[in-house]
């Protein structure tokens, strides 16, 4: 069949279709039907929003995702990262001996070692005057005076409670 024996066929069969549908359902002539392409199946296609209610859970829902870096970086990278002067620990340039005890203190600012016998020491004598009171509501209304030894009172200090230490007053016990 040559080609403009296949284009008449054509035409003629679509005559037939056409006044059959328009037969059938009773319409205008002009409405006839369309000619239709059948396509590929991989176009594409509409995605169907899925209603959750209807689909299980799946199993990456429980994963907490987390960013994660893309690609490595080089150890160069890393150390000129943790090298970095401003990540170092500073040097310190206001470091002195302590005038007391020779231990090294930071300047302006009370030394530990010193501050630490002190403090032994006001505890030792914390504990006298409890044991002196017998209880924590025994205590006079009177105020405290340390005595060590070899040392005598003062006349502003008679009517004052004397806590008596059995040892020679350290240079550093200054009251
Ligand atoms: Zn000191």
């Amino acid at each position: 069949m040559s080609l403009s024996g296949f284009i008449r066929f054509l035409r003629h069969s679509l005559q037939r279709l056409e006044n059959s549908f328009a037969g059938a359902a009773g319409l205008d002539r002009s409405l006839g039907p369309a000619l239709a392409v059948h396509g590929p199946s991989l176009l594409p296609q509409p995605q169907h929003i899925r209603d959750d209610n209807s689909s299980e859970p799946s199993f990456l829902d429980s994963i907490f995702w987390m960013a994660v870096p893309k690609k490595r970086r080089t150890i160069e990278v890393n150390r000129c990262r943790r090298r970095n002067p401003n990540k170092l620990i500073k040097v310190k340039t206001n470091i002195e001996p302590c005038l007391q005890c020779g231990n090294l203190k930071q300047k302006h600012v009370l030394c530990g070692f010193c501050y630490d016998k002190v403090q032994r020491e006001t505890s030792l004598i914390r504990k006298q005057i409890q044991n002196m009171e017998g209880g924590p509501l025994n205590a006079p209304a009177l105020e405290s005076v340390v005595l060590y030894e070899n040392e005598t009172l003062g006349d502003a200090e008679k009517d004052k409670r004397i806590v008596e230490r059995n040892r020679k007053r350290p240079s550093w016990f200054i009251l």
